[in-house]
């Protein structure tokens, strides 16, 4: 299905030129970009790179939201920036804490839109779990995200500014003076692109906002602590691994095209083979060790015993790792979960042909936060039951 371009996003673009209060908000433009918005202001091209240095740590190094609290700026340089810019974050409108201790914020964006954003603790790390669009354009038959219609992309700003927002909720930023923030393990080690939203339908945006999460004069995480999961947008598999090198998850679900056809309909337009193709190239483009493979286990539809050696024998010669992932139902849902001891037979086909195979514990499931679960409670435009099972082909 090709990507709908939303009627809103124009609307976003002039905001973003000429908002409201006529202050353009600096959070998520590129370092070239903010060296232009620096000029246009005032600064000279000899002294642009050392100003973007110093602003963008003040940014994405000690975390600060004010331009008065960047001693290293002369007073009026920081008079002038206020006149002109805004340093500004989607607004959290709530936050729920599981009893296992994940944290699921509902986020505020322009425009009024709302997207969900996860935390999930771990022993000595934590991984952040973000949304790339409002709602979603495909429609995988197993997933709640794909019940809400494509509302808009969201800017590289609102990417970014879903990890800031965290950091501030785990205050995770280092104080001004007492420490740099990198001693011991940082709570917020991970960021997986897992959220609402196909990232690779909002390849630009996704990019340079990852592209200010690895920088190493900011929040600095590795390109490996970070995974980008798609369900198969073939032609920006290989810029992903050019242009953002980050670890690549898939959403695979299915070993014959008449399978994954009914669940990642995106493979009607490119199939297994096409993907594979992709799949294989990508380690070595981006330099990256395995591509997660991310399959949910639906009861009686995809975990038999022949779709595991399928799957085995599908993904011989790409460096893999299979990650299980127990359905996570949601009301009106057309699947079950397989049982337990289906998918733990599931999980030893593949070990035994020497895959890794972890089995997905669930988490959040209390609060919705649990994988596939995701989706904003004001954008109730959900499809009947009849939509569901049709685009599903039931
Ligand atoms: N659009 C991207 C990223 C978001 S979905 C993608 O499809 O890859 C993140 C992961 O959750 C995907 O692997 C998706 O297939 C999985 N998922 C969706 N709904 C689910 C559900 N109800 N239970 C378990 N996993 C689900
Ligand atoms: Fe969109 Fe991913 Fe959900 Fe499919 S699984 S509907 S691509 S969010």
């Amino acid at each position: 299905m090709q990507p709908q371009t939303p009627i809103t996003q124009d609307v976003m673009t002039i905001k973003r030129i000429l908002p409201e209060d006529g202050l353009t908000n600096i959070v998520g433009l590129t370092r070239d970009q903010l060296r232009d918005a620096l000029i246009g202001v005032g600064v000279t091209e000899k002294q642009a790179k050392m100003r973007v240095n110093q602003v963008w740590q003040w940014l994405y190094h000690w975390g600060v939201r004010e331009f008065d609290v960047m001693t290293n700026l002369s007073k009026d340089f920081r008079a002038t920036l206020a006149e002109h810019f805004k340093i500004e974050l989607p607004e959290v409108v709530t936050k729920d804490v599981s009893t296992d201790g994940t944290r699921k914020y509902l986020v505020r964006i322009a425009g009024g839109h709302e997207v969900e954003v996860v935390y999930i603790p771990e022993k000595d790390r934590g991984t952040l779990c973000i949304s790339s669009q409002v709602g979603c354009t495909l429609t995988c038959s197993f997933c709640h995200t794909g019940t809400q219609k494509l509302v808009r992309n969201l800017t590289a700003g609102e990417i970014i500014g879903q990890v800031m927002l965290a950091r501030d909720d785990l205050n995770e930023w280092p104080e001004p003076g007492q420490g740099t923030g990198d001693n011991g393990p940082r709570l917020l080690s991970n960021i997986v692109l897992m959220g609402m939203g196909e990232p690779l339908y909002n390849f630009e945006n996704v990019r340079d906002a990852m592209k200010i999460a690895m920088d190493g004069e900011g929040i600095a995480l590795s390109r490996r602590r970070i995974t980008l999961s798609t369900s198969g947008v073939v032609p920006e598999i290989h810029r992903t691994a050019n242009e953002i090198g980050c670890m690549l998850a898939i959403s695979f679900h299915g070993t014959t095209d008449e399978i994954r056809d009914k669940l990642v309909p995106i493979n009607k337009k490119w199939n297994l083979e096409k993907l594979l193709e992709a799949l294989a190239a990508y380690p070595k483009v981006s330099n990256s060790e395995r591509i997660t493979f991310e399959y949910v286990m639906l009861k009686d539809v995809n975990d038999s015993d022949e779709d595991a050696r399928r799957l085995v024998k599908l993904i011989e010669g790409i460096p893999a790792k299979i990650n299980l992932i127990p359905f996570n139902e949601w009301p009106g849902a057309p699947y079950k979960r397989s049982d337990s001891d289906r998918i733990k037979a599931f999980a030893d086909i593949i070990y035994n042909a020497g895959y890794a195979s972890p089995i997905r514990r669930p988490r959040g499931e209390d609060i919705m936060a649990a994988c596939g679960q995701l989706k904003s409670a004001t954008e109730r435009a959900r499809k009947s039951r009849k939509q569901i099972d049709a685009d599903a082909g039931l």
